[in-house]
């Protein structure tokens, strides 16, 4: 018997592995899981209640009110050019990603390193070419267009289509692009023709609501993800979206939906109901999304100052909720302590002070990178939101509020430093 060579997420792993320590009494800090702390919006979660006897499927599209509502939602909220019938929703975006990637017999898929975890183990799954494009904590983590030159070039067979996964604002790094690079990006995505599958799942989760969509750069070419999972609070609902460009509204969204029809079927009729409650760009959903913005900006701002303080590499994040510290000026001293790469930096950490990150290496990066993900969730996301309210968004959060309810987050992050 022969079977596929896949492991179980890692990020998935290292929840299993704090939950196990927290059973036996540790404390633990939770910064290795990237899960929203925030509650639902509940006019979402009372729309799926009222939902809950709908038990027919729906259309493996979507249904066609919410897909109305998709549109016109990052129409508003974003200025992209998008209408319903190139909206495509599932249970999931990585589901979406998947099946975008699936469409095609053969291609050679470009990955940046780091990148999230689930990217390149779907392409191995499909048999696709895997070309990574490596990015650097100089550069931002950003991918440059010479390095998608120089992998482009590197294409075995140049008649191969080549698909893109970017993400933005990034998960482990919780960085975007500036419009330049963006510009600059569209311009050889074009030249090459590049199929772009662009994951902004964490978009309308930028910090200062700046998020700019690579549709706006390179419209023809780029397929849209996102969904409900972070913004909404909702990973477990499993709502993904993708929004196709125009010239793939034919063929190729019909072979998606026919991927789709053969496997997933449709995401659940309740959800797509609540999930109608969830896209309106109202006042409501702003005010809902501007309290998660300062909360996340004010932790993920202070929690790096913390690190750089103690001779940690890391940028300040732009948006969703992670950063990606690099403690290779500490490299000596881990050598010192038998600490020669990521995994064993993670390990040794948990072990020692309860903190939870994920190694860079589960992101594609040499595993002798010191780097790690943080994932800044550990906080009671709804007494949070409470707080941010009762603060009033006429005063900007200062130091006084940490303390109100991120106080064990930050003793994680003292941790970590006093156990370098
Ligand atoms: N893309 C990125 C970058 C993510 O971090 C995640 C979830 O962790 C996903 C996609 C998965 O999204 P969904 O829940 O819509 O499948």
């Amino acid at each position: 018997m022969t079977l596929r060579a896949i492991e179980k997420s890692q990020t998935l792993l290292i929840n299993e592995q704090s939950r196990q320590m927290e059973s036996g009494g540790r404390e633990v800090f939770k910064f290795g899981f990237g899960q929203s702390p925030f509650p639902v919006l509940p006019q979402a979660a009372a729309a799926l209640a009222a939902a809950a006897h709908r038990k027919e499927y729906a259309p493996v599209q979507g249904m066609p009110e919410l897909r109305e509502r998709v549109a016109a939602f990052h129409r508003e909220a974003e200025g992209i050019d998008i209408d319903a019938a190139r909206v495509l929703i599932a249970p999931g975006s990585k589901i979406l990603i998947y099946t975008a990637m699936a469409s095609f017999v053969k291609a050679d898929v470009l990955i940046p390193a780091p990148a999230w975890v689930s990217y390149l183990p779907q392409t191995k799954l499909l048999g696709h070419h895997a070309v990574q494009i490596a990015t650097d904590f100089e550069r931002r983590w950003r991918v440059t267009p010479e390095a998608v030159e120089r992998a482009v070039q590197a294409k075995p067979d140049k008649n191969t289509p080549s698909i893109l996964i970017l993400n933005t604002p990034g998960n482990p790094d919780g960085l975007g692009y500036t419009e330049a690079e963006l510009l600059a990006l569209a311009e050889i995505f074009r030249r090459h023709s590049i199929l772009v599958i662009s994951d902004e799942i964490y978009g309308l989760l930028h910090h200062r609501g700046e998020h700019l969509p690579l549709a706006k750069f390179y419209a023809e070419g780029t397929i849209t993800t996102g969904g409900l999972s972070k913004w909404c609070g909702a990973g477990g609902w499993r709502l993904g979206v993708a929004m196709l460009p125009r010239r793939l509204d034919g063929e190729f969204k019909d072979v998606m939906l026919g991927i789709g029809s053969e496997t997933y079927s449709c995401a659940p009729t309740p959800i797509q109901l609540a999930a109608c409650e969830a896209y309106q760009w109202n006042e409501i959903l702003r005010d809902y999304l501007t309290h998660q913005r300062r909360l996340l900006e004010l932790l993920g701002n202070r929690t790096a100052e913390k690190l750089r303080a103690a001779g940690v590499r890391v940028h300040p994040p732009e948006g969703g909720f992670y950063l990606f510290p690099d403690f290779s000026e500490h490299a000596a001293a881990l050598a010192a302590r038998g600490i020669t790469d990521s995994q064993g930096l993670c390990a040794a950490l948990l072990a020692g002070t309860g903190v939870a990150l994920l190694p860079g290496s589960a992101f594609g990066i040499a595993p002798g990178q010191l780097c790690a993900r943080l994932a800044y969730v550990e906080f009671d996301g709804a007494a949070a939101m409470a707080r941010s309210r009762e603060w009033g968004l006429a005063r900007p959060l200062d130091e006084s509020f940490l303390p109100l309810v991120f106080s064990k987050a930050m003793r994680g992050i003292e941790a970590i430093c006093a156990w370098l």
